[in-house]
């Protein structure tokens, strides 16, 4: 379980007040809140609270500078520049975003370090699309010239969760600054340090004032002022569908600023007999069980063929076993906390509802030790579909197995959901892999992998998983508008 030696002293916190216009400086109200590392329940430090009039503070610097500072008057190849510059700089600072990150977040190190390549990977990305956005010329009839220029909106707000604060960071700033736009950021009130870390390389790397404001607080206050706010021009939300609601509510209540969403999950993994049958029990266990099973697209209704049913749940019950939940600065540890004392009461509620309703609990369901908020590694199996567990989002480390017959049987099933974020399917079979794949109505089907994220795919959600796509080229539309100019000749 968790050591004895104290992870805090050998990390260091970084800045811990609000980033508004190149300038650290305390929240209007004077208020700080305290940060918990979620491996010992204990306070690492207190951080400036952000409210609604610092909110407007910083919608004010990211105005002036869309409109006229430095930022505005950059060419688009050097913005590219600065966005290499960051990714250089986070890359040279790897070790120490990496153990702040798990800090915060109670994540093991390792993925955390993994993590952080994808963050570099993401920055870097966007930072060669920079020069690479163009319009078009168009033959429409008279004697005009027309044309379309894509041009940044304008200042964006960005609301980013808890369970990757630095690739949720990467995923909303990077397309947002290639294109030209100015921000906004609130992070996660359980996981403010590393985006502040970040915000000082930002600063280092030489981004003109303004351009990134980085606040620290709330939902309901900070989060919910940046929704409602009059003077921003669009809101990239990630985070619950309950709370996804309520920011297109608050975009459409103000200015009808633009909105994408990146919502819950309750992705279908769906195993057939004929599968590499211990690539399908590493991939299903994964899917399910990376990042503390907090992932929007968690594997977390595993579909697995009645041929292989038995052999299948034997042997996930017995990787589960064997997972390694402890101190997430050990280097085997491959489990560490749920990232607070409300995501592990949640966590256990669905356990207990997953037994109540009759689902077979073979392993797993407990508390592991005695401080912080770890759970060991739980399988369900004989899950029905009508479960409160294969219905809802656990975000824990919970395995809910659900036998299927056939094809056209699981596709109906996977489908009956208001979610559609991701799914899998494993076989060899080519004709089932691309009726999945076809059929499944979700924003991503991987197809004997699982969680393999490239910032050149597209990513986001059908249905009450969200609006709009994070990533790739399609990215980059959800951080333009389209201006058709036209000319007489
Ligand atoms: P979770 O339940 O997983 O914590 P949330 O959707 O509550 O997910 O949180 C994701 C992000 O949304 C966080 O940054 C949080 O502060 C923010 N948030 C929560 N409630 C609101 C709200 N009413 N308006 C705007 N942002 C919110």
């Amino acid at each position: 379980m968790v050591t004895a030696k104290e992870p805090q002293q050998q990390v260091k916190i970084g800045p811990t007040r609000l980033l508004i216009n190149n300038e650290w400086i305390e929240s209007v109200s004077g208020r700080r809140f305290e940060t918990i590392n979620p491996a010992t329940g204990e306070v690492i430090c207190t951080v400036a609270e952000a409210d609604a009039p610092d909110v407007d503070k910083a919608v004010k610097a990211a105005r002036t500078a869309f409109t006229s500072g430095e930022w505005a008057k950059l060419s688009a190849a050097r913005r590219g520049d600065l966005l290499y510059k960051l990714a250089d700089l986070i890359a040279q600072n790897i070790d120490e975003l990496a153990r702040l990150e798990t800090l915060d977040n109670g994540k093991p190190l390792q993925d955390s370090l993994g993590d952080l390549q994808l963050v570099i990977a993401c920055y870097r990305y966007y930072a060669g699309w920079a020069d690479k956005v163009q319009g078009k010329t168009i033959p429409i009839s008279g004697p005009y010239f027309c044309y379309t220029r894509h041009e940044p909106v304008g200042v964006v707000g960005q609301i980013i969760p808890w369970n990757f604060p630095l690739l949720m960071q990467a995923w909303k700033l990077a397309p947002a600054l290639a294109t030209g736009n100015t921000v906004v950021l609130k992070t996660a009130e359980q996981t403010p340090l590393s985006a502040l870390r970040v915000g000082e390389l930002i600063v280092e790397a030489g981004f003109p004032p303004g351009v990134v404001n980085i606040l620290s607080g709330y939902g309901p206050t900070a989060g919910a002022a940046i929704a409602h706010h009059r003077d921003i021009d669009k809101v990239a939300f990630t985070g619950s569908t309950e709370v996804g609601h309520l920011i297109m509510e608050a975009a459409a209540k103000s200015n009808l600023k633009r909105v994408t969403l990146e919502l819950g999950g309750k992705s279908p993994n769906i195993v057939f007999a004929d599968a590499d049958f211990d690539a399908a029990i590493a991939g299903a266990h994964d899917a399910i069980f990376f990042n503390q099973g907090q992932c929007c697209c968690a594997g977390s209704r595993l579909f697995v063929e009645e041929k292989c049913y038995d052999d299948f749940v034997a042997k996930s019950v017995e990787k589960a076993q064997n997972r390694i939940v402890g101190d997430p600065f050990d280097g085997n540890t491959q489990q560490g906390p749920q990232v607070d004392k409300d995501q592990f009461d949640k966590v256990m509620s669905y356990i207990e509802s997953g037994m109540r309703q009759g689902a077979q609990r073979l392993c797993g369901g407990n508390r592991v030790g005695d401080k912080g908020f770890f759970i060991a590694p739980t399988v369900f199996a004989d899950v029905h579909d009508d479960m409160q567990i294969a219905q809802e989002e656990i975000f824990g480390p919970v395995m809910s197995i659900i036998k299927f017959r056939d094809i056209e049987e699981v596709i109906q099933r996977a489908n009956n959901t208001m979610y559609g974020l991701a799914a899998a399917v494993w076989t060899k079979d080519i004709s089932k892999a691309h009726a999945i794949a076809n059929n499944v109505r979700a924003g991503t089907v991987w197809v004997n992998c699982y969680d393999v994220f490239d910032p050149a795919a597209p990513f986001g959600g059908f249905k009450q998983s969200g609006m709009g796509r994070e990533l790739g080229e399609y990215g980059l539309q959800q951080y333009t508008e389209v201006k058709t100019v036209t000319i007489k000749l």
